[in-house]
């Protein structure tokens, strides 16, 4: 009896199937993100463009939007915004790194998803890594980077897979698909497709790096709309073009100079957040043009709309489907847009403002008022003739971003509860004092900074060209003028220790940390250059300091396990694996840990298990093929140790392994002699 009630129970809540799956539309969805795209350089949006005769192609048989802005100029917060349709106050994600999607607002992925659709991700850079949960809803999230065969270059260069690769991943998984009548009739797909070519470093493939020599940027967005038609043409030749719905956006523009700026983020001028914006679908109108403002929070509510999926709980954003399909104006008249960038990065300012038709306001320490359609360039402003306008204005920012007389600290948070936990468990208690971020518009206006930025311009292109000494003497200055700015410290130390100095490379964090100019970067650099010099007792603790700071960078927990079984503390190098563990079971670096811990105890059986477990895990990471090879050797198995140092080479970075890899040439040519 008590059984039956129970299952009553659990029952009542639930409405029959058939009441809550109204006839949602048989329709594939097709999301395409292009990355650090602005709409004047698509020949669709500008004649003078070079040719993208794809996106051309889907704009002649779709929508174009005219003026489509994006909430937030960075990578990470925008994505959000699309795929929930809400602001990052509401989404949880406000900044690139550091926070978390919020469980509780649904995405497009799993709202649909819960429709019986299919759903795949395909990414081209980490910074949409599962991890900040853009994931959800997704049963594919095709997020590997093959981060450990890569050289960095710059900090803060994000690890990226070409446009090749993303429409080789997403035409794979629709073939397969394809195999399993997903994608015709009864069984649709959603697939997003992320590309993120053209965000700089700018090094388009040939033959587009000869061809647009003289604006590698332009090449970039020429490659990946070659890229984007490949998926496109896929569509045609499967006959399932005219029942996809295609919505392709940029996630944010770049600057290329304009306003004392040169990529995006800072800056909430209309070079970054102006984006071209693309819907073709059964049933709607073709070679259209709409002139009306819409925004990236838009793009859910729309597509929900098309396909007849009730929401839940309604989003922030209106579907654009009135005004694709008969003109009507809808809702969008104020949009709303921040970057906590300049702060966080820089120790400047956060910005806010709204962009409305005719106007945008951008509440900043010296606020800026521009009136779009008389100077598209944002160059007058002209707050001190529009009192009124700018009063009216300024109350729909703070509509969305809260009080401005109680601006708290924000507080981050790059872990989810579940691993916050499980950290906490294995004695890493600081990881749950969350990081502060000061939102009050203290710190420096970021137009008055602009001297900072084209620095930091010219000493990336510098350093991307391996000339550190140049770029010195024009970083060292700005220490003066601009002493809390964290991302000096990191960049002056890095062309320190790329020259070997590592002394200088030393100091340059100290003074970092001195100023408060320190983040958890600094102590995970300062850890680096510890070991580097012998110091082991230095380089654990600020290990240690960076892998509180954040622990969800695993890298901070892999040099401090490394750095314990170097000085044979093997119950804290334990500690620090299963940190890693806890946050990625499948980790190929934490298992060749493991593997070392077992050699450490004298124990070789299960030192070669986690050996091939990491192998198993990871084929490309180089390291467990040299320890199997040392422990084949060791146990008098000469045939096997040969083999393995011949994959370790193989695998092996002539930069990060260049003084092991003489010595592995030199050991497998007496195992042949
Ligand atoms: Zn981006």
């Amino acid at each position: 009896m008590a059984l039956a009630t129970l299952s009553l129970t659990g029952c009542s809540d639930r409405k029959p199937e058939s009441v809550e799956r109204p006839s949602v539309r048989d329709v594939n969805v097709l999301l395409v993100t292009m990355d650090t795209t602005r709409p004047d350089y698509l020949s669709c949006y500008n004649p003078k463009a070079a040719p993208t005769p794809n996106l051309d192609g889907l704009a002649a048989r779709g929508t174009r939007f005219t003026q489509a802005v994006v909430q937030v100029p960075l990578t990470l917060p925008s994505h959000a915004c699309i795929h929930t349709g809400s602001y990052p106050q509401m989404n949880g994600i406000r900044d690139n790194g550091g926070f978390q999607l919020d469980p509780k607002v649904p995405t497009l992925a799993r709202l649909v998803g819960k429709q019986g659709f299919e759903t795949a991700a395909f990414i081209g850079a980490a910074i949409l890594n599962r991890r900040y949960g853009l994931n959800r809803g997704f049963t594919t999230y095709a997020d590997d980077m093959h981060e450990t065969k890569r050289i960095e270059k710059l900090p803060g260069i994000m690890a990226e897979i070409p446009a090749e690769e993303v429409s080789g991943r997403a035409l794979d998984w629709l073939e397969s698909a394809e195999k399993r009548g997903v994608g015709g009739a009864g069984k649709p797909f959603f697939i997003w497709l992320h590309y993120y070519d053209p965000h700089f470093p700018y090094n388009p493939p040939e033959p587009f790096r000869t061809r647009f020599r003289s604006n590698p940027y332009a090449g970039e967005i020429a490659y990946t709309d070659a890229q984007i038609g490949r998926v496109l043409e896929w569509l045609r030749a499967k006959k399932i073009e005219d029942r996809t719905l295609v919505v392709l956006m940029g996630d944010h523009g770049e600057s290329l100079g304009e306003h004392g700026e040169y990529t995006h983020g800072i800056f909430l001028y209309d070079s970054t957040v102006h984006v071209p914006l693309i819907i073709a679908g059964p049933g709607l109108p073709k070679g259209a043009k709409v002139d009306q403002q819409v925004r990236s929070i838009d793009i859910a509510p729309t597509v929900l709309d098309f396909l007849s999926v009730s929401d839940p709980s309604p989003m922030q954003g209106e579907s654009l489907l009135p005004l694709l399909t008969s003109g009507h104006s809808v809702r969008t008249t104020y949009s709303y847009m921040e970057t906590l960038y300049p702060r966080t990065a820089m120790a400047w300012s956060e910005l806010r403002g709204v962009r409305a038709g005719d106007w945008k306001l951008i509440v900043a320490p010296k606020p800026e008022l521009y009136q779009l359609t008389a100077d598209p360039e944002e160059s007058r402003n002209v707050i001190d003739q529009h009192a009124a306008e700018t009063e009216r204005l300024k109350k729909r920012v703070w509509e969305v971003a809260g009080d401005p007389n109680h601006l708290s600290p924000l507080q981050s948070s790059p872990l989810d509860d579940q691993t916050r936990k499980e950290l906490e468990s294995l004695g890493y208690v600081n990881v749950s004092r969350k990081q502060e971020i000061r939102l009050d518009m203290s710190g420096p206006d970021p137009k008055d900074r602009v001297a900072v930025l084209k620095i930091m311009e010219r000493t990336a292109e510098m350093i991307n060209t391996d000339r550190y000494a140049a770029a010195i003497p024009l970083l060292r200055p700005l220490l003066e003028t601009d002493p809390q700015n964290p991302m000096l410290y990191t960049r002056l130390g890095l062309c320190y220790e790329r020259l070997g100095q590592y002394g200088k490379a030393i100091d340059v964090r100290r003074a970092a940390i001195q100023k408060s100019a320190d983040n958890s970067e600094t102590y995970a650099e300062l850890g680096e250059l510890y070991v580097r010099v012998g110091r082991l007792d230095e380089a654990i603790a600020a290990m240690n300091r960076a892998a509180e700071m954040n622990p969800a960078n695993l890298q901070n927990l892999t040099n401090l396990a490394t750095a314990y079984l170097q000085i044979g503390k093997q119950a804290d190098a334990e500690r620090a694996i299963h940190g890693i563990l806890a946050q990625n079971s499948k980790s190929a670096e934490a298992h060749n840990l493991l593997g070392l811990l077992e050699v450490s105890r004298g124990r070789g059986e299960q030192a070669r298990a986690n050996f091939e477990l990491a192998i198993e895990e990871d084929s490309n990471l180089a390291e467990p093929y040299l320890n199997l090879g040392l422990l084949a050797e060791k146990t008098g198995n000469p045939g096997k140790a040969a083999e393995c140092y011949e994959q370790f080479l193989k695998k092996a970075s002539p930069d990060k392994h260049r003084d092991v890899i003489p010595k592995v040439k030199e050991a497998l040519a007496q195992l042949r002699r």
